[in-house]
């Protein structure tokens, strides 16, 4: 039992969570710690914005949402425009989940982006929902202790909280923390949006705001956040360097003693085998055979593959976009396609590489399956009826459906980059199948994917070898409950840092 002053009042800010939205790992991230938090006895508060699909039949197992009854107004360079507080709770927990709602910007059909183009305002409706965020903080007199941030959607948070907000009533003790998913996206806009942020001009410089002439969210975040977190120890270091830092590695290195990796867990309720009601059959370790052959068979059925058992089949769930290694697999498909072998692929994105990979499909209509779209029981269904998992990533800040692969059984094949290489061991020897889960390589080359493809087939034709490489994976432990440890940690030292810099008033 937490006692008072150990409990501390985290207010979550994200532009995603589960169950309400998702395009990617952020959400699965989110809504995890929040439960996870609220478990460890805080009193966590998340804010998202409130999308209107939130309202519609598909998601109708989600809990009510109320109104609160609290609006507000900004002024957006110029123009005022009203916000309404909604709000419901995080299903099993005690965290009440505050919604944004502006029609306006929030009721779209995507959460960022349509056939491939980010929405042109996406730099003001972000900017108005981290404005919200301290504006609802502020009326509610939420007191936080900390306020968690991540990626550019928030970015602007701990800009306006160490500026403006820093000695407003209601804030004099809260710190900020940044969580850095990825660094590709940055949200960087043109410089004249400056003023929808309601910063100072005097900060639209290198130190804190602008790189190569732009507004940078993600840049303001870094800059001004009390600790920065990114999701994995190796993702960590790769950040402060050229290759990974996306044109911030200077600032993260300057700032590398407030950075630290923590490793993302997996939300056991969701991605567990043993439990899971969106897979055919459940199962685990035990029942392994028997489970994964139902899920196998009823995968090949439903997408129209032939029922087989005696082939490898891999999988692949991804967002299509330059970063997770779909050039590699394209460029060696023809090579890897003379084996006997499925793959099939769920994902949506680019639609280069979707076409791409119809293509494929059609070419070869016996081996090959491919569904384009967002599709979460399909998803589950992938990860149970797979043998083998692909994520060529050419970065990957954590990914998770590697740890997914791992917790159902799934033997992944991965590039030893970011969270990758912080979660599976290779097999690279005989004597490493005491510990090994997977199949590792580091060249991003075509022939580097090919050949540890086809070291995974030779290992799936040698059932014992297999079956050993599968029981390491899922006796892992992936909980959440570690890597909420960790957070705790930066928060304390995020409330330290905040204290010194408040006796210092602020920036
Ligand atoms: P990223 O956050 O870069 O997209 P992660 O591996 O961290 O990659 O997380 C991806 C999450 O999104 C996983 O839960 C994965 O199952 C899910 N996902 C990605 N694409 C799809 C899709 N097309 N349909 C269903 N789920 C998807």
């Amino acid at each position: 039992m937490k006692t008072a002053s150990d409990r501390l009042r985290i207010v979550l800010a994200a532009s995603e969570s589960v169950p309400f939205s998702k395009t990617g790992g952020l959400a699965d991230v989110v809504g995890a710690l929040a439960k996870t938090l609220d478990q460890h006895g805080h009193e966590v508060v998340m804010i998202l914005p409130d999308y209107h699909f939130l309202r519609q039949a598909s998601v109708a197992h989600l809990p009510p949402i109320a109104e609160s009854g609290l609006r507000f107004s900004i002024s957006m360079n110029g123009r005022v425009m009203m916000g309404y507080v909604n709000w419901t709770i995080l299903p099993g927990t005690n965290v009440r989940v505050l919604l944004v709602r502006q029609p306006e910007y929030f009721d779209r059909k995507h959460l960022y982006q349509e056939h491939g183009h980010g929405y042109v305002d996406n730099c003001e409706r972000f900017c108005f929902f981290s404005r919200a965020v301290l504006e609802i903080c502020r009326q509610m007199v939420l007191r936080p202790d900390v306020i968690h941030c991540n990626d550019w959607q928030t970015g602007l948070i701990p800009g306006l909280l160490g500026t403006q907000y820093a000695q407003r009533s209601g804030f004099e003790k809260t710190a900020s923390v940044m969580t850095l998913h990825n660094m590709a996206y940055q949200g960087r806009f043109w410089h004249l949006d400056m003023p929808l942020t309601n910063m100072d001009w005097r900060y639209f410089n290198y130190h804190y705001m602008e790189s190569w002439g732009d507004l940078n969210l993600l840049k303001t975040g870094i800059a001004f956040a009390d600790q920065i977190t990114t999701v994995s120890p190796t993702y960590a270091r790769e950040i402060c360097l050229p290759e990974g830092g996306f044109g911030l590695e200077a600032l993260l290195k300057h700032r590398h003693e407030d950075l630290v990796g923590i490793l993302n867990g997996i939300d056991d309720s969701v991605w567990n085998p043993e439990t899971d009601h969106l897979i055919p059959a459940r199962y685990s370790i035990k029942s392994l055979e028997h489970g994964k052959g139902i899920c196998r068979s009823t995968l090949q059925r439903r997408l129209g593959l032939p029922e087989r058992q005696d082939v490898p089949l891999f999988g692949m769930v991804s967002r299509m976009t330059d970063q997770k290694g779909l050039d590699l697999i394209m460029a060696s498909a023809d090579r890897l396609l003379l084996q006997d072998i499925q793959v099939v692929f769920l994902g949506t994105g680019d639609p280069t590489t979707e076409n791409a990979l119809r293509l494929l499909a059609q070419k070869y209509p016996q081996k090959v399956a491919v569904e384009i779209g967002f599709d979460d029981g399909l998803a589950h269904q992938i990860e149970a009826g797979a043998d083998s998992f692909w994520m060529p990533s050419r970065f990957e800040p954590c990914g998770l459906n590697q740890m997914y692969s791992l917790r159902y059984g799934t033997v992944p094949i991965v590039r030893r980059v970011g969270g990758l290489a912080d979660s599976v061991n290779n097999l690279d020897h005989p004597d490493s199948i005491d510990h090994a889960t997977g199949f590792v390589f580091s060249d991003y080359t075509p022939d580097a994917f090919a050949e540890t493809v086809e070291r995974a087939i030779t290992c799936w034709h040698n059932p014992q070898l297999w079956k050993q490489l599968v029981a390491n994976g899922m006796a892992r432990d992936w909980s959440w409950g570690r890597s909420a440890a960790e957070y705790e940690n930066v928060y304390r030292k995020a409330l330290q840092r905040m204290s010194g810099r408040f006796a210092e008033g602020r920036v």
